[in-house]
């Protein structure tokens, strides 16, 4: 099976690390020269769970690969914005026989990739498995995590393609899980990506911090009302007082509360524009479109870009 990974920063060289490092047959695309220039020259060289770990893996420019390659897999981890550019590069790779999963963070990539594939094709999902950039070619990558995913596709086909697929990231240790729910979880992550990425980034603290500064908690209280309201509108049930506990496990400062949200790190750290129009903006438009009142995500949204623009971000 040829798996090709669009998209190589942290959690592209998660999955092409953990793939190929089990013999998987994985070629990387990429569109961030330094990047790609670091693993042609030393290969993708992570510190996994604290030791240097080393792989040598193809990896091309996303506009410039052998005009032969097809993939019978391929595995999205652009960021958000990135996404549909990099499809629509890469779109001589993708047969009909090729099977797309995307784990990204946020929602509405449903939408994004029915533009572009057949449902059949389509395997949505999300992961927590984490990663993080020390540089070119240079992943940090620790802790556990596993994969929920669900074909879109109603068919039989489709369904055993995904079992498939589940049974490929458990033979290399990414830990599958077939996923019925996956809306569900789906939102589920939404509501702490939308509370804790844009909150500690704005207000530039990490999740324990957050989480003792009492009068964030009406904030974030008000966010996560919005994301149940929209899953409910959609059809995703949903309950807000469970949805409130589980984002209430990040302040833990014993376990995750230490932790900046990878859109801290994006925006503060590096100066990189963010995932907000995938996570509290689509969370607004899809409330838009409901009829489901939420300004505060849309508030936090333009809060977000806002900063973005103060700090210059690319
Ligand atoms: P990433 O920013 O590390 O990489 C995404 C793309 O940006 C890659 O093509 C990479 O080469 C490029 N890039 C990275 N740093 C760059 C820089 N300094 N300059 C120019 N280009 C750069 O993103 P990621 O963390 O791998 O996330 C990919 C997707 O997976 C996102 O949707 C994210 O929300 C989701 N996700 C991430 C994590 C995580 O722990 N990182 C966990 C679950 C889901």
């Amino acid at each position: 099976m040829k798996i090709v990974i669009l998209g190589a920063g942290g959690m592209g060289s998660r999955f092409g690390l953990m793939l190929k490092k089990a013999g998987k047959d994985v070629t990387l695309l990429d569109g961030w020269d330094k990047n790609i220039e670091a693993i042609r020259e030393h290969g993708i060289r992570a510190n996994y769970n604290g030791e240097e770990v080393q792989v040598d893996i193809d990896i091309y420019p996303i506009d410039d690969f052998a005009p032969d390659l097809k993939a019978d897999l391929l595995i999205v981890f652009t960021k958000a914005m990135q996404l549909e550019d990099a499809i629509q590069a890469t779109r001589s790779i993708v047969t009909d026989q090729t099977k797309v999963l995307c784990l990204m963070n946020g929602i509405g990539y449903d939408d994004i990739l029915r533009k572009y594939f057949d449902d059949e094709q389509i395997v949505l999902g999300n992961t927590m498995w984490t990663a993080g950039l020390e540089g070119p070619g240079r992943p940090k990558l620790f802790g556990n995590g596993y994969v929920n995913l669900l074909n879109l596709g109603k068919s039989e086909e489709a369904a055993a393609a995904a079992k498939d697929i589940v049974a490929l990231l458990d033979e290399v240790g990414l830990n599958g899980v077939y996923e019925k729910e996956i809306f569900y979880l789906i939102y589920k992550k939404v509501c702490v990506n939308a509370t804790m990425n844009g909150l500690c980034t704005i207000l530039e603290c990490n999740m324990a911090d957050l989480g003792d500064a009492q009068a964030s908690h009406d904030l974030i209280n008000q966010l996560v009302k919005e994301v149940v309201d929209v899953a409910n509108a959609e059809g995703v049930e949903m309950d807000l007082d469970e949805m409130i506990e589980h984002v209430g496990e990040c302040f833990n400062r014993e376990t995750i509360g230490g932790h900046f949200p990878s859109m801290y790190q994006d925006l503060i750290t590096n100066k990189r524009l963010t995932e907000i129009d995938y996570i509290n903006g689509a969370v607004a438009k899809k409330g838009k479109k409901l009829n489901v009142p939420t300004p505060y995500n849309q508030f936090l949204t333009s809060l977000v870009h806002t900063k973005e623009q103060l700090l210059g971000a690319k």
